[in-house]
């Protein structure tokens, strides 16, 4: 099995250097990036299992790259806190950060709640860390279960297949015949308004993961389509 990546993102040299030895000592492939800028880049590419994220950053704050980082890829992240007011945003936000550590810290301590989270995030879902598809979709076929930022969507057998042909093709206008010939077992049995109230059903679903996006386009008297992102 090859190292796994851990992206690293912390200001202080002298602090990052320790975990950067820490982690390679212990089996690890650390990547260190100094901003939260140069680790959005670096996560763009893909391949992190876990990040471990300062949270006073010289550009943007930790808990603001946890959320962006999370919206491209749902990595697992222990963030680093200097203080205790730091510790209570991380608990308060619920931003569903896996641990954090407060600093000073021992390397050892760090590399071993790093085993942890991976250990519990191995077990509950293999790390997705390539780049999304349109519009922050992901789709896991061999669990039959489709992502939105990262997050897990949960759909019934019929949301699934309808939200994956939309998602294969965005832009392009599906009709409900088309549709339900894709997306149904038996498009027989199904009647045209039964697509609707499928797409009804899954556009509340994906409201609920992320309120702004709004992905499916109605197209009235034709049908549906995944909006097209810039
Ligand atoms: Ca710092």
């Amino acid at each position: 099995m090859s190292r796994q990546r851990i992206l690293v993102v912390e200001d202080e040299p002298a602090i990052a250097d320790t975990i950067v030895y820490a982690l390679a000592s212990d089996g690890f492939d650390p990547h260190w990036c100094a901003t939260a800028g140069a680790a959005l880049e670096a996560a763009q590419l893909g391949g992190f299992a876990l990040a471990v994220l300062d949270v006073g950053l010289p550009d943007i704050n930790g808990l603001e790259l946890f959320k962006q980082l999370q919206r491209g890829t749902g990595l697992p992240a222990i963030f680093l806190t200097a203080r205790s007011t730091e510790i209570d945003r991380v608990v308060g936000l619920e931003l569903g950060a896996d641990d954090y550590i407060a600093k000073p810290f021992s390397p050892r301590e760090l590399v071993a709640r790093v085993r942890t989270v991976l250990r519990r995030v191995q077990r509950a879902a293999p790390v997705d860390t390539s780049p999304a598809t349109s519009g922050g979709f992901k789709i896991d076929d061999e669990r039959k279960m489709i992502r939105l930022h990262g997050r897990p969507l949960d759909l019934s057998r019929t949301e699934y297949r309808l939200l994956r042909v939309l998602i294969e093709r965005p832009g392009r206008v599906f009709s409900r015949d088309e549709l339900m010939e894709r997306a149904w077992d038996d498009p027989a049995s199904a009647f045209d308004r039964t697509v609707d109230a499928h797409v009804k059903a899954l556009r509340a679903k994906l409201r609920e993961a992320a309120p702004e996006d709004d992905p499916i386009v109605t197209h009235r008297g034709l049908g549906y389509s995944l909006r097209e992102k810039a």
